[in-house]
Formats: C-alpha cells, sequence, structure tokens
C-alpha cells in the first residue's frame, strides 16, 4: 500500500548529536503548527521523519535499515506504511542518491527543514519533494515560537563549521559557520523559560565561535544571566581555538553558568593533530584547560576521542592515553575513526587495521571509565543543587542532573523543574544518589 495521503499524525526520531534533538523538536514543533498530532509511537504514525546523521559510517547505515524495519513493522501492524521523511545530515549529503535507494517520500537538509510542511504536502500529491538548499536566509524566523518544553531545554544559537579537520563531514553537510542573531536568541530564551525551561544550553558546532558584530558567547551569557526564571546556563560544543579569555572569565564570574566544559581534543598526539588539521596543539590545549581550571577549580571537563585515524601508531595512540592521565576527564566520548566519502582523511595512507582499532578504543575507554568513576566518587559527600528532570524506574524516585552533568537519582516529594538542594551519597560509574537537604529558592 501506499503512503497515507496528507498524514494525520506525525513521530520524529532523532539520531546523533544535540543539535539534531533541538532540529527534531523544531520539527515536531512546526508539524504541529499545521494541525498534525505526535505520537510516540513510530509504528502508528501515518508521516515519520528520520532526523538523520552522517558523522560516522554506522550512523549512515542505521538509517537505511531503520527505514526497511519501520515499513515492514507498519505493513504487519497496520496493513500500509507510513509516508517516511529524511532530515539531517543524511539528507544533504546523500540527497538524491536516498530516494532511489529506499525510495523514502521526503528530503529535506538541516538548513531547509522549515518548509518541511510544504514538501509533505507535495508528496501527499504524488510529487517530488527533495529539498537540501542552504539559503542565505536563515530557516529561524520561519519557524513557530516555544510553547512547551521540558525544564532543560536547548537553543541552537551557531551553526555550520569553518575548520574543516580532515576526517569531518560536518563543513560539507552543515554548512558554513553562522552566527545566529542576537535578539532572536534572547527572544526565544525568554520564549523558552516562560514555556517552563529552568535550564537552557546553548548549542553550537562550535559554539564558542558565536559572534554578533563583536559581541562574544560570553556577553551572551550575560545577558542570559539577567532572564528571570533562568537558573542554569551551559553551551557546547566548543573548539579549543574559540576559547577566548572573555569566556573562561564567565566561567568564574557567572553564578548560572555550570561548571562544566565539553573540550574536544580529539588526540594526544602532535602529530596526528596536525594530520588531522586540528589548528591547537597538544600543549596549547592543556595549557587551556590550566586556565580554565584556574577560573573555576571545580569545573568537570569532558572531550571526544578519535582512535585509530590513518597512520596512528601504538606510541602516538599512547600519548593520547596520556593525555587522558594528565586531564582527568569528568566524562568524554570516543569513536573509532570512520572514514568519510569526500573528506581528505579518507584518502590517506596508512589505514589502522579494525583488530588495533578495536584495542585502542577498549583501552581508551577503560581510561576514561576510570576517571569518571573517580570523578562521581569525589562528589561523594558534597552537596550540591539538582534540577529534577524526570523521573525514576522506581516509585517516587525522581532524576536530575548535578552542575557538573551528572544524573542523580533520589527519592522525594518535589516536582520535575524543582531545584533542591542535596548531598551526594553514593556514586557508580553512570549515576548517584542524592538525599534531599532542601528545597532551594525559586
Ligand atoms: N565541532 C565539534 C568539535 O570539533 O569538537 C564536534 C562535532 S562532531 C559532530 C562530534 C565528534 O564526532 C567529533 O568531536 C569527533 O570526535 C567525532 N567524529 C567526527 N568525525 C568523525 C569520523 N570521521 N570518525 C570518527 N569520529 C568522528
Ligand atoms: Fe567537524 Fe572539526 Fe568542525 Fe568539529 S571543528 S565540526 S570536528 S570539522
Amino acid at each position: 500500500m501506499n503512503a497515507p495521503r496528507n498524514p494525520r499524525t506525525f513521530h520524529v526520531k532523532s539520531f546523533g548529536c544535540q543539535m539534531n534533538v533541538y532540529d527534531g523538536e523544531r520539527m515536531a514543533e512546526l508539524m504541529a503548527a499545521q494541525g498534525l498530532t505526535a505520537t510516540a509511537d513510530a509504528d502508528a504514525a501515518d508521516l515519520v521523519v528520520l532526523n538523520t546523521c552522517h558523522i560516522r559510517e554506522k550512523a549512515t547505515e542505521k538509517v537505511y535499515s531503520d527505514i526497511g524495519r519501520i515499513r515492514k513493522q507498519a505493513r504487519e501492524t497496520r496493513g500500509g506504511e507510513p509516508m517516511i521523511a529524511i532530515a539531517g545530515c543524511v539528507a544533504q549529503a546523500e540527497g538524491e542518491e536516498i530516494v532511489k535507494r529506499a525510495r523514502v517520500d521526503v528530503v529535506v537538509g538541516p538548513q531547509a527543514y522549515h518548509n518541511l510542511p510544504e514538501l509533505v504536502g507535495r508528496a501527499a500529491r504524488g510529487e517530488a519533494a527533495l529539498d537540501t538548499d542552504m539559503p542565505a536566509a536563515s530557516k529561524f524566523g520561519a519557524l513557530p515560537s516555544r510553547r512547551k518544553v521540558g525544564p532543560s531545554a536547548f537553543l541552537t544559537v551557531q551553526e555550520g563549521c569553518d575548520k574543516f579537520c580532515t576526517y569531518c563531514v560536518v563543513p560539507y553537510t552543515r554548512g558554513a559557520e553562522v552566527s545566529r542573531p542576537w535578539q532572536a536568541i534572547i527572544d526565544e530564551a525568554k520564549a523558552l523559560v516562560d514555556a517552563g525551561a529552568r535550564e537552557i544550553t546553548l548549542l553550537g558546532q562550535n559554539v564558542n565561535a558565536w559572534d554578533d558584530d563583536g559581541r562574544g558567547l560570553h556577553d551572551l551569557i550575560a545577558a542570559l544571566d539577567r532572564i528571570e526564571g533562568l537558573a542554569r546556563i551551559r553551551y557546547t560544543t566548543s573548539h579549543p581555538n574559540d576559547m577566548r579569555e572573555g569566556l573562561i572569565r564567565a566561567h568564574a564570574e557567572v553564578e548560572k553558568l555550570m561548571p562544566f566544559l565539553h573540550l574536544p581534543v580529539q588526540s594526544g598526539s602532535g602529530r596526528i593533530l596536525k594530520a588531522m588539521n586540528r589548528s591547537h596543539s597538544r600543549d596549547s590545549y592543556l595549557r587551556l584547560l590550566d586556565r580554565v581550571r584556574a577560573a573555576r577549580p571545580d569545573i568537570a571537563l569532558s572531550g571526544d576521542f578519535i582512535v585509530g585515524f590513518p597512520g596512528e601508531t601504538e606510541a602516538e595512540f599512547a600519548e593520547t592515553l596520556s593525555l587522558v592521565d594528565q586531564v582527568g576527564y569528568a566524562q568524554a566520548f570516543s569513536f573509532k575513526y570512520s572514514p568519510r566519502p569526500g573528506t581528505p582523511a579518507a584518502a590517506m595512507d596508512g589505514f589502522v587495521p579494525a583488530e588495533a582499532m578495536d584495542d585502542r578504543l577498549q583501552r581508551l575507554q577503560a581510561a576514561l571509565n576510570r576517571d569518571q568513576a573517580a570523578f562521581n566518587a569525589a562528589t561523594v559527600g558534597r552537596t550540591c543543587e539538582l534540577l529534577l528532570e524526570r523521573p525514576g524506574k522506581l516509585p517516587g524516585q525522581l532524576i536530575g542532573k548535578s552542575p557538573w552533568l551528572q544524573s542523580v537519582h533520589l527519592v522525594s516529594e518535589a516536582r520535575i523543574g524543582d531545584l533542591i538542594e542535596v548531598e551526594i551519597v553514593e556514586a557508580g560509574p553512570n549515576s548517584l544518589a542524592g538525599e534531599v537537604l532542601r528545597r532551594a529558592a525559586a
């Protein structure tokens, strides 16, 4: 059976980074504004939007297997297939190819998703519906305003990337670095607070490169600090080269700015960093962290790592391990290098065999897990504020985030969205337990 004409229900599934989560929320708001009803069950939806990630080959292949699975499930449970829209970076990178390979109804890139309702309308009439343009005018002005969000909300302030790390597809799929204007961000932040947010995480591929006519991210953070009802500010992901003095100082001066910094390094080897075109060295990265720690001694540090970049030797990998030992990350993400078509690294010699790649990832993750467990253990006995975000699995249990972005569970009669003061009483590798001391002032 063909896709339903004029879908009435929809489901958006986002893969990959937090910016995709944000885009997924905005697409859902767009479709709801058209009168469609959101459904939590992809198998029951007339329209399924897969908001995809292209960063590694595995993420891309998952999209194709998901399309097949969704269709099969829908045929079995309701005797027909939903309309399928592919959004996100796979849509941008594969374009027409994805229509040929998977017969999807709609393809829309990350800079064109404000056109999703129109594209769905076209597909419903049986017309071609593909839009991977990167228009000069921003999509943001064409999106409906924020209405209902949870206690912790994302706000994209910067998109795209001009850094061209040799392994990365982002500059090709998300386009050049663009900052959203100051006032649009302030307005959206206020709307998010009015809609229920107590915490806002500013998002960007290189969020600390945000700029509006000489004003930098720290100026924006200072302005958000003055929004009544907003209790916490975070930002991610930062690039070491865009970490300016004002932003470092903000960590010392702005109380609402949480003590957490995600600052990917990728490798501890100077030679590999050069081959990656990272434009920071091992030493400049470490010196930067010293300055950040001097400004905010309790800051929790996080990073991204790639193992098995072309030509990486065992000794160069050992330099990554020694950097990890030196920094002591509170948490981190680590990946096996994945060659991406069209990137310079994909054409480099020195392919690292799969077994060596697996072995390095395992050793790196063991070191990162050890440090995460140590960071968590060191918070036991500390008092801190939690923002309660969702119910836990057990009756009466709630889960909140500490200032250092740790998940903490506790039993409390407080409500989701409350800020409460707790003592951390127990720590595991991935989550902590807390006991309520008192409700913090709203
Ligand atoms: N702009 C951010 C930065 O440079 O730190 C990160 C953006 S990227 C979406 C997230 C992470 O994916 C990168 O930090 C990197 O560790 C990883 N990544 C990117 N391309 C990759 C590749 N080809 N293979 C493996 N990991 C990759
Ligand atoms: Fe990709 Fe590098 Fe840009 Fe990050 S800075 S998005 S890793 S090209």
